[in-house]
């Protein structure tokens, strides 16, 4: 795979597209294993999360439900520290079992600010899938329960991740040179 010019930057091939597949895969059989005989309700949180979310989804082989929520806290490469909701949530998560999915945990900031809303409904238990964490980025601690890959602190975009808009529809990941 070629390097990629989005926009005035310039990324490189980095996660691909069948190691992607392989940890949605591992990722979706221990969701499938912990929630066996439940009713899980997946909240993917766009607009990053969206083709995380579907090819996880397809493979839930339990009763589950998905719902999908807009939180942005990015504006070009740069956090810009705010976190603004833009679609609410409109379905009742009391008692319920939560599975949050997440592109990227970045510094946390986004799920850190988050959380406590959906804790205050009381749901029946509350836990995160995110397909890439960068711990070294970590201000807010999140325990992440379901992880696809541990990277690095720089920039990826690729397989619903953009930078300002582009490469949403790249099927591999691909990282800020
Ligand atoms: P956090 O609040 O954890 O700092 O950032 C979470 C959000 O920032 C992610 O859901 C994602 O939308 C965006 N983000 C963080 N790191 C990256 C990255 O390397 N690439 C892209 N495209 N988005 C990122």
């Amino acid at each position: 795979m070629a390097s990629l010019k989005v926009h005035d930057k310039e990324f490189v091939p980095y996660i691909n597209a069948k190691e992607i597949g392989e940890e949605v895969a591992r990722v979706a059989a221990e969701i499938n294993r912990d929630y066996e005989g439940k009713n899980p309700l997946f909240i993917a949180i766009l607009n990053g999360a969206f083709i995380f979310a579907a090819d996880l989804f397809k493979q839930i082989n339990v009763e589950a439900e998905i719902c999908f929520i807009k939180l942005a806290s990015y504006k070009g490469v740069k956090s810009t520290g705010k976190v603004i909701t833009a679609i609410g949530l409109d379905t009742e998560i009391y008692n319920r079992d939560i599975i949050i999915v997440e592109d990227i945990v970045d510094t946390g900031k986004t799920l850190s600010q988050f959380l406590p809303t959906l804790e205050h409904q009381h749901p029946a238990s509350l836990k995160i899938a995110a397909l890439l964490h960068k711990p070294s980025a970590t201000i807010h601690e999140i325990k992440i329960d379901y992880l696809g890959f541990t990277i690095p602190d720089k920039f990826v975009l690729g397989y619903g991740l953009d930078y300002d808009g582009l490469g949403r529809n790249i099927k591999e990941i691909y990282q800020l040179v």
